[in-house]
Formats: C-alpha cells, sequence, structure tokens
C-alpha cells in the first residue's frame, strides 16, 4: 500500500516536528495539530504504521488481544472497528492505522519517504533544525521523537552474506511484494517473537526449513481464532470503562485482576491445574498473572518454567530436538513471552530441521549457503534474518543528533540510555519523546502508553503557552532521580537475570542497562500526573517568546 503524496517538501519552519508517523506519531499529529500549532511528521516509509508497515513478514500478528491494542480517543471508532480475529495480523492492523489516518485526515500533515538523519538544537533561534536524507533542512521549536521502539532491524555482523548467491530478508525489513519460498531450501536466524510467529508459515511453504536457534525461548499458544461475537459485544459495551481502569492497571490492559496467591504456598496439584487452565486460556499476562511472585522469586518462577519445559516435551516427538528447543537460562518472561501458533509443532514436520547455533556460532555465510565454527555447512536458496533490533535506544543514536553546546546523544548515552519519564532529557531542550526509554513503553499496551505520553505532552505545551514558556528542560536532578528509581525497580524483580533486548544484550557491546520502567504503568501514569500538577517538577521553563499562536 503506497500512499505517498505528499511532494518533498524543503526546508519547513513548524511549532512542533514529530519524527515517525508510527501509531504514536500519527495520535501525536492528531493532537498537536488540534491545538493550532504548525506540525508536520517526518517518515521514512512511504505510508503510515510504522511498526506494522516494516514488519511484513509470514506470520507477522499483535501479540495483545485487538480489542486492546487500539486507540482509544475515538470512540465512535472503537465501536464501529470489527477486528476480525482475537489477535490482529499485521495486514489488518495496518488497515486500522490507514484508516486513522483517513478519518482524522492525518495524511496531509506527513511528509513520507523522508529519512531524518541530523537534529541540532540553534539555541540562538531557539529551534530544532532536523536534516533529512534528502537534503532538507527543516526547523521547529519543539520534536518530538515519535521513533519507535523497536524500529532499527539488526542483521549480525557474519562475514560473507554480501557473497550469498540466494536471497536474503529481515523479519523487520520483509519485502512489500512478499516472498514465495516455495521449493527452496530455507534457512532461518533468530527464535524471538519474529522466528517464532514465521518459522511454522516458512515451513509449511518451504522445500526445506533449517532453523538455527543460539537461544531457545518460553513461548505459550496465543489460541488466536476468529473474533468472538458474544466477547466483542460484551467489550463494547464497556469499552470506554475499560479503557479508563486499562490506565489502573500495571499493563495498561484491564481485566486482569492482580494475582493474590505466590506459587509456592499452594501444592504442586494446585499449581498444576492453574497453568494448565491459562495454558488452555491462551495470552501472556493471564499466564504470568497465575501467582503474584512469578517476578519475584526464582523458586516461584521456576514453577512455571518447567510447566512449559513439559510441555515442549510433549509436544516435541524427537527427544533430541525438545531438549535443544527446552529453554533454561532465563526465567520465564524476563524475556519477551512470546505467543504462537502450532510453533514447537513444526519440529515434527521431516522437512525442518533445528541447528544449535550457541554450540557452533555461524562463522561464514557462503555463496551456497553458511557455515558453522565446527566446519559443518548447509546448502540454502534463501536466508531470514529475524535476529531482532537495536531496541529502544537505536532508533535515536542513528540520528545525528546534539543540543547545540557539545553534547550528542552518542556521548550522553555512552553508559546507556537516561531520560526523565521516558518523555524528555537533560541537556536536550525542547525534545520530547513518545514511549522512549525509562518508560514503560514495550512493558505496557503499546498504543495506550503512546497516548498518555502524548496527553501528556499535549498539556505540557498547553501549560507553556498559558504561562509564556518558549523552552523547556529537564534538569539533571531530576533525570538521575528518575533513572536510579528506573534500576531500583528492575533490581526488586528477575528481569534483569535475562539476557534480553531489554538490557541491550543482543547488541554486541551495548551497555547493560535495564531500558524499559517496569514499576507498573499505573504507578508510572500517576508519576506523570503528579509531576504535572506540581508545575513540571524537574522541568526548568522559560523564555520569553511563547509556544505558537492559535
Ligand atoms: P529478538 O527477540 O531480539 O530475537 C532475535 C533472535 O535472533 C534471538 O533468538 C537471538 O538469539 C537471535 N540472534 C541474534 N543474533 C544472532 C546471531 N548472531 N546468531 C544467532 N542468533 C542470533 O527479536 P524479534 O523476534 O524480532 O522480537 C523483538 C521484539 O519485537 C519482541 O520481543 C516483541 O516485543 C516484538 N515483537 C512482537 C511481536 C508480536 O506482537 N507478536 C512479533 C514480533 C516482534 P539470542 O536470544 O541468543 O540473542
Amino acid at each position: 500500500m503506497s500512499d505517498a503524496t505528499a511532494p518533498q517538501q524543503s526546508n519547513l519552519d513548524l511549532d512542533v516536528v514529530i519524527i515517525g508517523a508510527g501509531v504514536s506519531g500519527l495520535y501525536a499529529l492528531h493532537r498537536i495539530r488540534a491545538m493550532g500549532l504548525s506540525v508536520k511528521v517526518l517518515e521514512a516509509g512511504d505510508g503510515v504504521g510504522g511498526t506494522w508497515y516494516w514488519n511484513r513478514y509470514p506470520g507477522c500478528r499483535c501479540d495483545v488481544e485487538s480489542l486492546e491494542y487500539s486507540y482509544s480517543f475515538d470512540s465512535d471508532l472503537q465501536q464501529e472497528w470489527e477486528w476480525p480475529e482475537r489477535y490482529g495480523t499485521q495486514p489488518e492492523i495496518l488497515r486500522y492505522v490507514n484508516h486513522v489516518a483517513d478519518r482524522h485526515d492525518l495524511r496531509r500533515d506527513v511528509v513520507f519517504e523522508t529519512r531524518v538523519t541530523s537534529a541540532h538544537f540553534d539555541e540562538a533561534a531557539r529551534q530544532w533544525v532536523i536534516g533529512t536524507e534528502r537534503g532538507e533542512s527543516h526547523r521547529a521549536r519543539f520534536c518530538v521523537m515519535a521513533t519507535g521502539n523497536l524500529s532499527t532491524p539488526r542483521v549480525p555482523d557474519v562475514k560473507g552474506l554480501e557473497n550469498f548467491e540466494g536471497k536474503w530478508y529481515h523479519t523487520g525489513l520483509w519485502p512489500h511484494e512478499g516472498v514465495d519460498f516455495s521449493g527452496l531450501r530455507v534457512g532461518s536466524i533468530g527464535t524471538g517473537s519474529s522466528g517464532v510467529q514465521s518459522i511454522p508459515i516458512i515451513a509449511a511453504q518451504a522445500a526445506h526449513l533449517t532453523v538455527f536457534q543460539r537461544t531457545p525461548q518460553f513461548s505459550l499458544p496465543a489460541r488466536n481464532a476468529p473474533m468472538d461475537k458474544t466477547t466483542e459485544a460484551r467489550h463494547k459495551a464497556e469499552y470506554d470503562d475499560r479503557r479508563q481502569a486499562a490506565y489502573d492497571t500495571p499493563f495498561g490492559i484491564a481485566g486482569y485482576p492482580p494475582p493474590s496467591q505466590s506459587a509456592l504456598e499452594v501444592s504442586a496439584e494446585e499449581r498444576e491445574a492453574a497453568y494448565e487452565s491459562k495454558w488452555a486460556e491462551g495470552g501472556s499476562i493471564s499466564f504470568l498473572y497465575t501467582y503474584n511472585d512469578l517476578f519475584t522469586s526464582r523458586e516461584a518462577n521456576e514453577t512455571a518454567c518447567e510447566f512449559v519445559r513439559q510441555k515442549i516435551r510433549e509436544t516435541v516427538k524427537d527427544p533430541e530436538t525438545a531438549e535443544k528447543l527446552t529453554p533454561y537460562d532465563h526465567p520465564i518472561g524476563t524475556k519477551r513471552l512470546i505467543l504462537d501458533t502450532g510453533y514447537f509443532e513444526t519440529y515434527n514436520r521431516e522437512t525442518v530441521d533445528l541447528v544449535d547455533v550457541r554450540k557452533a556460532p555461524i562463522e561464514e555465510i557462503t555463496a551456497k549457503g553458511l557455515r558453522l565454527a565446527d566446519g559443518s555447512e548447509y546448502e540454502l536458496d534463501a536466508l531470514v534474518f529475524a535476529t531482532g533490533f537495536d531496541a529502544m535506544t537505536g532508533a535515536l543514536r542513528d540520528i545525528e543528533m546534539s543540543n547545540g553546546r557539545g553534547l550528542t546523544i552518542q556521548e550522553k548515552w555512552e553508559g546507556g540510555p537516561r531520560c526523565y519519564l521516558g518523555l524528555a532529557m537533560a541537556g536536550f531542550p525542547n525534545l520530547f519523546m513518545i514511549t522512549g526509554p525509562q518508560s514503560p513503553s514495550v512493558k505496557a499496551q503499546m498504543i495506550l502508553g503512546a497516548e498518555q505520553h502524548t496527553d501528556w505532552i499535549v498539556d505540557c505545551l498547553t501549560h507553556m503557552r498559558e504561562h509564556g514558556h518558549s523552552r523547556f528542560e529537564v534538569t539533571q536532578q531530576a533525570e538521575d532521580a528518575w533513572v536510579e528509581h528506573n534500576n531500583e525497580v528492575a533490581n526488586r524483580t528477575l528481569y534483569p537475570l535475562a539476557n534480553s533486548w531489554y538490557v541491550g544484550a543482543n547488541i554486541p557491546g551495548k551497555p547493560r542497562v535495564f531500558m524499559p520502567y517496569v514499576g507498573g504503568f499505573d504507578r508510572f501514569k500517576r508519576t506523570c500526573d503528579e509531576i504535572a500538577a506540581k508545575g513540571y517538577e524537574g522541568f526548568e521553563m522559560g523564555g520569553g517568546e511563547a509556544v505558537a499562536a492559535e
């Protein structure tokens, strides 16, 4: 779907520039434009949708239920929209985002095919100067980074890729026209959410599939199904209340009462029955909410791990393959818990092989396939990298960004990201982020998180306008305290134990810092609201000329 209708626009002079036309950037445009400010979105792709625009790999589907994973700001839309399945597919979600863009006439203020390469703050003019790949230089008084948390796809640095004679793909940069693997010998590297979703579909099409796995992961059945009309009707009848209630939950999703029992205070039989019922229900929150200490007690968590391990052993017929697929190296839930459709069953196909590349890493991609460190070679016609993203910080660090006083983002984040509420940073005036590092972001329902951040930003801009301020900057003290709180909260959980992209462990050399806020979306929102109520505590505001005119 191409909607690149906007002509090249050079040297815009705006009140606000938003980078990225995903779900965050579009809602920010909608709200900020309604303030009467001049605003444009700069978007690298030729269409809206962000994640859902780029990730077109087979099987791509959201792991949050479709009745939840949608905007809450348009009550009529949430009543009218009919999601065909329990979990939205990528094409369906992209259709939805396009509909929102049209319904709210957003496209006219999105400049497509415009990749931002630099952002410098011009202190004298009090403007951000935004450079693009096409050589434009736009100016704006405020910059809103809606660049996404999982938007910088990463192909590992393996030698020889340029020599490969077949075609290769990254799940996060999938060709729009799709890929036909029929009759091919395919290799797939990576077994995170993208790999686990695409492997069963590729396996069904390809002549042969070899999966190269470094770390086995826990995955639960999604139990996707056509939308149940009774569930849908009930949900729609309560939609506004449910959205409101979602703000008071740790994950931004209502309907999951917090568990009150420890996994260790019930009998083994009772525990087994509880996990079994959650397994049958499908979904990750419900499973991880079986007991109240699965994220804090290793011993409690181990009971859930062992339940899932046993399921893998029961599903995969070849015991050796089953053992290779069984995770032991991290507590369940401390890496993004995957939801799958027939993933483990796929290894019962004659045409699918699993290769452990932990023991013998991939040494070289050759003209005909790839070779491992133990000398074994695999002949392949096509190669799929489901190897993930430079998460949470990659998109901002890819922009040459400086504050006009000699500080670059690369220097500021040298030891890992440092932000205040994931919304702004000390040293970078008039710059907001939506769901930046140290906000709940990927640990909550992303769309609700984007709405909450945007609403907060709009309130902040309104406050500045009312008080005649044109410049804000976060204090170092406020940022330091928030980063410390973020770390404290994470360290009380089992999360930091996993070598996950949450801590940047998937990128060689990336500083190990726990990036999302895991103190709960509810607590985070209350903190944001209190900070606003105290006149934007931690923000120094000033300047003469106020935030632009009505
Ligand atoms: P990911 O979780 O980071 O998984 C990447 C996989 O590639 C891992 O198995 C990793 O192994 C492997 N890998 C990386 N470099 C490798 C190398 N040099 N050799 C061998 N294996 C290598 O990435 P992802 O699957 O794209 O998912 C990222 C996140 O996006 C998810 O956690 C989720 O939040 C989101 N997502 C969501 C959905 C959904 O809603 N259903 C779907 C897709 C993605 P190691 O584990 O050993 O590093």
